[in-house]
């Protein structure tokens, strides 16, 4: 079993030695920082697995690292212990409602910290092998890529054999990179919200899948292609009614559609770049739109 890696963000010098030199011998591989941002950084550079984070720090506060840390899409899933000198329930409340696993009140006895440490680790390894054997995307909760294309795998043998027509529709966000450059945080919130409402939105049967970074794929069986663009028209719009919350502002997001169907091509990389292309053309010709490919 590999060492499983610990973050410790902590200004307290003395209280940030004594834990490193404690989990140390315990086995783990330690890294450490001083402030909000370094500890940020280093969360981005060494990924690792359990971040024990003071609250009170100069400049960022914990709370605040731990936001950061749990609206960022790849560094979501990784546990936060709190250590904090603050022993009132609102403050443990605050802490947990953030996303953290637990929280230890400084000064912490050595013995109960190693303890909590061993308990988030095996959660964390548990957390890791569902993920790495799993079929759901963590972030969204749908499925993920490889789930995705086992799905078109199957439902092509299948119309192969039927003869049933069903549809792909592929789907981008518009300009992804300018809601990520402008609202920062929000933007794992922006995915999760346009999973859900594709998952809620779809036919029972039909299947809906992370295709990539900000790109969807849905199956829809025994669907032609016309039928398929009825379906994504009304799912680009719910999206586009979604309102987003960030720290300033609320804005909206935008979709673009490509729908094509199984008739005519004589193989699925055929289907799949039919509903590549014609989300291109989507976006060619003006973003929020879904176009057929025919
Ligand atoms: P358009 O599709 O409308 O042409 O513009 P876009 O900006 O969405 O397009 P592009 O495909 O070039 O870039 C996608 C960007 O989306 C890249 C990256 O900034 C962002 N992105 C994609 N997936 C994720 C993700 O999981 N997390 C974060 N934070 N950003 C992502
Ligand atoms: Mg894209
Ligand atoms: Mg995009």
């Amino acid at each position: 079993m590999r060492s499983m890696k610990v973050l410790i963000i902590d200004d307290d010098v003395d209280s940030l030695a004594i834990a490193k030199l404690r989990l140390k011998k315990d086995g783990y591989i330690i890294y450490s920082a001083q402030d909000g941002v370094e500890g940020i950084e280093k969360t981005r550079a060494e990924d690792p697995d359990l971040i024990l984070l003071d609250v009170q720090m100069p400049g960022k506060s914990g709370f605040e690292v731990c936001e950061e840390l749990k609206s960022d899409s790849e560094l979501c899933n990784i546990p936060v212990i709190f250590l904090s000198a603050a022993d009132d329930i609102s403050e443990k409340v605050k802490g947990l409602d953030l996303g953290a696993v637990d929280y230890v009140t400084k000064p912490f006895d050595i013995f109960e910290l190693r303890a909590r440490v061993r308990a988030a680790l095996r959660t964390k390894r548990l957390q890791d092998l569902l993920l790495k054997y799993g079929e759901v995307d963590s972030l969204t909760e749908i499925y993920n890529r490889r789930v995705l294309m086992e799905r078109l795998h199957q439902e092509w043998d299948r119309s192969l054999r039927s003869n049933i027509i069903f549809s792909f529709i592929m789907i981008d966000i518009d300009k992804f990179k300018n809601v990520n450059d402008t609202y920062g945080h929000p933007v794992g919130d922006v995915l999760e919200k346009v999973a859900d409402i594709l998952r809620r939105s779809i036919r029972s049967g039909d299947i809906v899948g992370r295709y990539g970074g900000e790109e969807f794929g849905i199956i829809m069986v025994n669907s032609t292609v016309q039928e398929a663009f009825v379906a994504a028209d009304r799912y680009r719009h719910q999206i586009e009614k979604i309102v987003f919350k960030a720290k300033k502002a609320s804005f909206s997001v935008t979709a673009s559609f490509g729908v094509a169907d199984s008739s005519g091509k004589n193989s699925l990389d055929k289907l799949v770049s039919a509903a590549d292309s014609a989300m291109y053309e989507a976006k060619e010709s003006g973003r929020n739109k879904v176009c057929i490919f025919d």
